[in-house]
């Protein structure tokens, strides 16, 4: 079997290449094509011949193909559908800020945890992805894009911490000066709350943005949305962000998608205050989206200030996020659904 070249930081290249009694440089040279996103080791135009020729024969540079390409009228939001080695599909959004190009990107094919108003919780989970395929997604999207992708969040599909080991390395890759140089204050990760990971994340004192999908002010309501929660109820939850935001001096970013009638009242946002009281954190409300046909409907623009002003009296601050591309259903886990309908439906015909 082939092995996953694009995986590994430049120090393993050099050790590998030193058992071929390689020099350093040789590993630098394949390390800096890697990053720029080659997908051929016979693009490697300055390695000699015969040595591109072995390593073909060892590794596989992993790669991701846009399959299709979304674009918003309203604000240029471009939602791309990408394709692994293995047919399988993630999704992409490009986003454009007034700081330059920021990019929401996938890190698990589906996902496991399984929240009741999430796309992709709701397709179920096929596999991890690489860290390889994980960088793919920012390289296939830049050049497409064909300008400098400034930032990152990791809010596509896949939740980031049970894939922690490629998570990690693709972090190491993409913030590392001979490759796209994405500088941690640069990048976002965004977890539903697996509490031992973000213990061990903590350790790791990243200068990366945490993002908690916190979703519920306690644990009747985020129960019902979150089966997660059963696992690490809202107080072991906020005891580990709590905690996390001492370790690493960061602030932590909250995120609560606004159901109506679900957690959207007076009780829940006063609730949610005082839970969150002294913690360096930010509130981000999002108007939920309803994907999932479980008739959740988004609260209304007076509930979502009412909502504000309660956290902003006790001293919270917050924010709505604004929704980029809400006419191409730019949260993730859609498209990849609705090609996989197409492509079943496609196959059967093939069959009739
Ligand atoms: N698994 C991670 C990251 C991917 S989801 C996590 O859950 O944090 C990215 C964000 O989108 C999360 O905050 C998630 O809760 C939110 N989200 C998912 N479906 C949504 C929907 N239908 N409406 C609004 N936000 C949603
Ligand atoms: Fe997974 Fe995040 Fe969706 Fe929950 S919200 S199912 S953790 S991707």
């Amino acid at each position: 079997m082939l092995e996953d070249i694009k995986s590994k930081t430049c120090g393993e290249l050099q050790a590998a290449f030193r058992e071929w009694g390689l020099p350093a440089f040789r590993a630098k040279q394949v390390f800096r094509w890697l990053q720029q996103g080659v997908s051929s080791f016979d693009e490697m135009t300055n390695l000699p011949r015969e040595l591109r020729a072995r390593l073909a024969e060892r590794y596989y540079i992993a790669d991701a193909a846009v399959v299709r390409r979304q674009v918003s009228r309203l604000d240029g939001t471009v939602k791309y559908l990408l394709r692994l080695r293995d047919g399988e599909h993630v999704e992409c959004v490009l986003m454009r800020y007034h700081h330059g190009l920021s990019i929401c990107i996938s890190t698990q094919v589906g996902c496991r945890m399984g929240c009741t108003f999430c796309a992709t919780g709701k397709s179920g989970f096929s596999r991890n992805l690489t860290a390889s395929e994980i960088l793919s997604e920012v390289q296939a999207v830049q050049r497409d894009a064909g300008e400098r992708i400034s930032n990152i969040v990791l809010m596509g599909m896949g939740e980031p911490l049970d894939n922690y080991d490629s998570v990690l390395r693709f972090l190491q890759l993409v913030s590392c000066e001979e490759g796209l140089n994405i500088g941690m204050r640069h990048i976002s990760l965004s977890t539903c709350g697996l509490v031992d990971r973000i213990e061990r994340l903590a350790q790791e004192k990243l200068q990366l943005t945490l993002s908690v999908s916190l979703h519920a002010p306690n644990d009747e309501i985020r129960n019902q949305t979150m089966p997660v929660n059963r696992k690490w109820n809202v107080e072991a939850l906020l005891n580990a962000c709590r905690s996390y935001a001492e370790t690493t001096g960061r602030r932590i970013s909250f995120e609560y998608a606004m159901i109506s009638g679900v957690n959207d009242s007076d009780d829940c946002a006063r609730e949610l205050a005082s839970r969150l009281e002294g913690m360096l954190c930010h509130v981000n409300l999002i108007p939920v989206n309803d994907v999932t046909g479980n008739h959740y409907r988004k609260s209304s623009v007076e509930r979502q200030k009412r909502f504000i002003s309660i956290l902003e009296k006790k001293g919270i601050t917050a924010t709505v996020r604004r929704t980029l591309g809400s006419d191409i259903d730019a949260s993730c886990g859609q498209l990849r659904r609705r090609v996989e309908e197409e492509e079943t439906a496609y196959a059967a015909l093939r069959e009739e």
